[in-house]
C-alpha cells in the first residue's frame, strides 16, 4: 500500500549534502503535534514578534519551511491552526526555531501569539513542512522578494547563508509600511554592512520621504526588473499577500526568468 501524509505534512527529504547540514540530520520522521517551549519573546516591530521556541523533538528543517501552530481560542469547539514560517537558520541548533509573528487585528491566533505568550509558556506546533526551500546546492545569485511578514522564511536563508559561511550573492527586496514595521530592520542593516554577498533594497509604502528605502512605493515591475538587472538571479523567492506574489511571477516571466526557478510562498 502506498504511504499516505497528511495533507500540510509536505515536508520532504532533498538529503544531498548541503540539504542535510541545513536540516541538522539526514533521517526523516514524520512530523507529529508536540509542545514547544516558549524560550524568548522579541519584539521586531510595534505589530510583530518573534517567538523563540525549543522543539521537544527535531528532526532538522530547511530555511523557508514552516510550521503549523495550533490554540485553543474561546467559543471554538477545537484548537484552531495556522502557519508561521521560520525566520532563523537550521545551523548551529535546529530545535531551536525563531517563528515570525505578526498581528493581524481581529484574527484568532496572531493576536494571542503576539500579545498573551510568555517565556516558560508552552504551544502546540507541528512541521517542518514545505518546499518553498532554499539551500547550497540550489546555487545563486538568489533574488528574495518579500511583503510584510512574507520576509520571515527569506531571513532564514539569509541566516543560514551566514551561519554556513557561505559567499552566494543574495539580494533581497522587502516592501514594508515604515522602517519600524518593517521585520528584522536592525539585522539586515547589519547583515548587509558586514556580508559583501548580501545587497538588500528597503522599499517603504508609507512614508515617502525615509532615505533608508531605495524606493517609496509597492513592488511593481521597475522595482523587479532592477533587482534581476545586475545579477541575473539563479533561483527567486517570493513570499507574501498572494496578489504580490502573483504579480511579481508574472513580471519575472516577462523580464525572462525561467519560471521552473521561482518558488513562491503566498500568506492567504
Ligand atoms: C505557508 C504560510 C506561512 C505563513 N507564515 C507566516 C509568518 O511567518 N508570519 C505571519 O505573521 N503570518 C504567516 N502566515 C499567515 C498566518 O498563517 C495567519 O494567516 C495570520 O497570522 C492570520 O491568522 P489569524 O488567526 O490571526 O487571523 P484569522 O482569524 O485567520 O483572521 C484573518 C483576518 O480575517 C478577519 N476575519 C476572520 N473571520 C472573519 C469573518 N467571519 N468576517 C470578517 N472578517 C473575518 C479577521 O478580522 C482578520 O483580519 C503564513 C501563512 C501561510 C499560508
Amino acid at each position: 500500500m502506498e504511504p499516505t501524509f497528511d495533507s500540510d505534512d509536505l515536508s520532504v527529504d532533498t538529503s544531498s549534502g548541503s540539504s542535510r547540514k541545513a536540516r541538522g540530520d539526514s533521517r526523516r520522521k514524520a512530523a507529529r503535534w508536540q509542545n514547544a517551549e516558549v524560550l524568548d519573546i522579541i519584539q521586531e516591530a510595534p505589530d510583530a514578534i518573534t517567538l523563540r521556541l525549543r522543539l521537544e523533538e527535531s528532526d532538522g528543517f530547511l530555511p523557508g519551511q514552516y510550521y503549523n501552530v495550533r490554540l485553543l481560542v474561546p467559543d471554538r469547539p477545537g484548537p484552531v491552526q495556522r502557519a508561521y514560517s521560520v525566520g532563523s537558520s537550521p545551523l548551529p541548533d535546529s530545535s531551536i526555531i525563531d517563528l515570525g509573528v505578526r498581528e493581524v487585528p481581529g484574527g484568532l491566533v496572531s493576536p494571542r501569539l503576539v500579545g498573551d505568550l510568555t517565556a516558560g509558556d508552552r504551544v502546540e506546533v507541528r512541521g517542518p513542512v514545505g518546499r518553498f526551500t532554499w539551500t547550497t546546492d540550489d546555487g545563486g545569485p538568489v533574488l528574495l522578494v518579500g511583503a510584510g511578514s512574507g520576509v520571515v522564511p527569506l531571513m532564514s536563508m539569509i541566516r543560514y547563508a551566514v551561519a554556513a559561511n557561505l559567499d552566494i550573492p543574495m539580494r533581497l527586496v522587502c516592501s514594508s509600511s515604515n522602517f519600524d514595521y518593517a521585520f528584522y530592520h536592525r539585522d539586515l542593516a547589519y547583515l548587509a554592512e558586514r556580508f559583501s554577498w548580501l545587497n538588500v533594497a528597503h522599499t517603504f509604502t508609507r512614508d515617502p520621504l525615509d532615505q533608508r528605502a531605495s524606493h517609496h512605493r509597492r513592488i511593481d515591475q521597475i522595482m523587479i526588473a532592477e533587482a534581476v538587472g545586475g545579477q541575473f538571479p539563479k533561483r527567486t523567492y517570493v513570499c507574501g499577500p498572494p496578489a504580490m506574489v502573483e504579480d511579481v511571477q508574472k513580471w519575472l516571466t516577462e523580464l525572462g526568468v525561467d519560471p521552473a526557478t521561482v518558488l513562491v510562498e503566498k500568506y492567504d
